[in-house]
């Protein structure tokens, strides 16, 4: 890796603990990914971005604030970039999903919070990861509770804007979540000093729909029999898709989408014939969660699809193009964004039939229900998805983890039990 640590001391990091952090990431992706055989040639992008991950983007997002540009930090897939992009802003995911960060967490929160915002909190208060340090201001919003009372904290470190998400979908949750975002549009406008326009809207509108429909291709490659490309790969194309460059982000997955394409024309696939298709589902994984995957995929099975946040959700669902008003802008926005279907909203029977529809379009063997430990609503959502799948004869595994590894090995058992009873 080049030497950033300059750029690192002059982030207000605490360079020592963020020396143990790069310690132990190169090992665990070296174990996780570079382990397998076969991969496609347009991996060597991400491996080089995961290389070099708390450098060269963190350079390029100073490299925009010294030509007086900003940065905006988000954590959600509801939170609308296309905003922040048409007044030049620069919208980065801050995530956390490194056990490293959960101890900081732990600091300010119960310990009974998911993972997701232990690490988020911790990342930030610890000094300890150049993304949290280089945003100007972080965007929250109101999906669950832990996140709700994480954003008070964290506003006392940082400047915060929290948008309120409607938890329902009828026409007037529509309505407000477009007026949230207009709300958004002068936060976004006051902190760039740009005007969203809709020329520059729509510009980025269309820059995102073309992020989403790269994105969207390379999923479609694992729709095949040949699988050309494994659920790791996949995830880690998706998890970095959260903060690089979007017209970068687009013109990668569309050169590895042309990659499998071919793959599967020349019948290239990274397993064996007869390998269990699985689809994962439940909630997010963050970069460097690679857990699951990894134990399935080293287990006998293949994972094709994720119905999650760092997957189907982020780029299912186009935001139409064709309006000429900033306010059919804004409805178009909360009409698309409203499409996704988090474990948040009440009733969220929409992610149940999104989860049959995935099984059949990746023609999948079983699924695996995945929840971060202390995420109540993916949890207790568990119950209705379960129970639906085995209505269906689709076989399905619920299972509840964290960041750390010490239950890989139980997991592992589960796992094994689980594809072998497909057979
Ligand atoms: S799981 Fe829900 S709250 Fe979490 S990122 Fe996804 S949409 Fe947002
Ligand atoms: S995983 Fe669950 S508890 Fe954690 S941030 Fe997402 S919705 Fe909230």
């Amino acid at each position: 890796m080049a030497d950033y640590r300059k750029m690192w001391e002059d982030l207000g990091m605490d360079l020592e603990n963020h020396d143990a952090l790069c310690e132990v990431l190169p090992v665990a992706f070296g174990d996780v990914y570079l382990s397998q055989e076969n991969r496609p040639e347009g991996m060597a992008f991400y491996d080089f971005v995961i290389s070099e991950i708390h450098g060269v983007r963190p350079s390029e997002l100073i490299a925009h604030q010294e030509q007086g540009g900003k940065v905006f930090g988000t954590f959600c897939v509801y939170v609308p970039d296309e905003i922040i992009f048409a007044a030049g802003g620069i919208a980065t995911g801050l995530c956390g999903g490194s056990q490293f960060w959960v101890p900081g967490g732990e600091k300010v929160l119960p310990k009974g919070t998911c993972p997701l915002i232990k690490a988020s909190v911790g990342a930030r208060l610890d000094r300890t990861c150049p993304f949290f340090r280089i945003a100007d201001i972080y965007v929250g919003e109101t999906t669950c509770d832990g996140k709700k009372k994480a954003w008070e904290i964290l506003a006392d470190d940082v400047p915060m804007h929290v948008m309120d998400l409607p938890q329902m979908k009828r026409e007037k949750d529509h309505a407000k979540w477009a007026e949230e975002i207009e709300a958004f549009k002068e936060v976004v406008e006051k902190t760039t000093g740009n005007t969203v326009t809709v020329e520059n809207l729509n510009d980025a509108i269309v820059m995102i729909n073309n992020k989403r429909k790269a994105l969207a291709r390379v999923y479609d490659a694992r729709k095949n029999d040949i699988i050309p490309i494994s659920g790791k790969d996949a995830l880690l194309m998706t998890q970095i898709a959260f903060y690089d460059d979007p017209v970068r982000c687009a013109e990668m997955a569309n050169a590895l989408a042309d990659e499998l394409e071919e793959r599967v024309k020349n019948g290239i696939s990274v397993f064996p014939e007869g390998t269990k298709r699985i689809l994962l589902t439940g909630t997010p994984m963050s970069v460097p969660n690679w857990k699951i995957h990894h134990i399935v995929e080293t287990s006998g099975g293949a994972v094709v699809c994720e119905e999650m946040c760092t997957g189907t959700r982020y780029f299912e669902h186009l935001v139409d193009e064709n309006q000429t008003t900033l306010e059919g802008q804004y409805k178009a926005l909360s009409d698309r964004y409203m499409k996704n279907n988090c474990a948040c909203f009440t009733p969220n029977t929409n992610r149940i039939d999104d989860i049959l529809r995935l099984a059949e379009e990746y023609n999948v063997d079983g699924v695996i229900d995945v929840n971060l430990k202390f995420c109540t609503l993916y949890d207790t959502e568990g119950y209705s998805v379960e129970k639906t799948l085995r209505e269906k004869g689709i076989p399905v595994l619920g299972i509840e983890t964290d960041y750390t590894d010490t239950d890989a090995e139980q997991l592992r058992t589960r796992i094994e039990a689980f594809l072998e009873l497909m057979n």
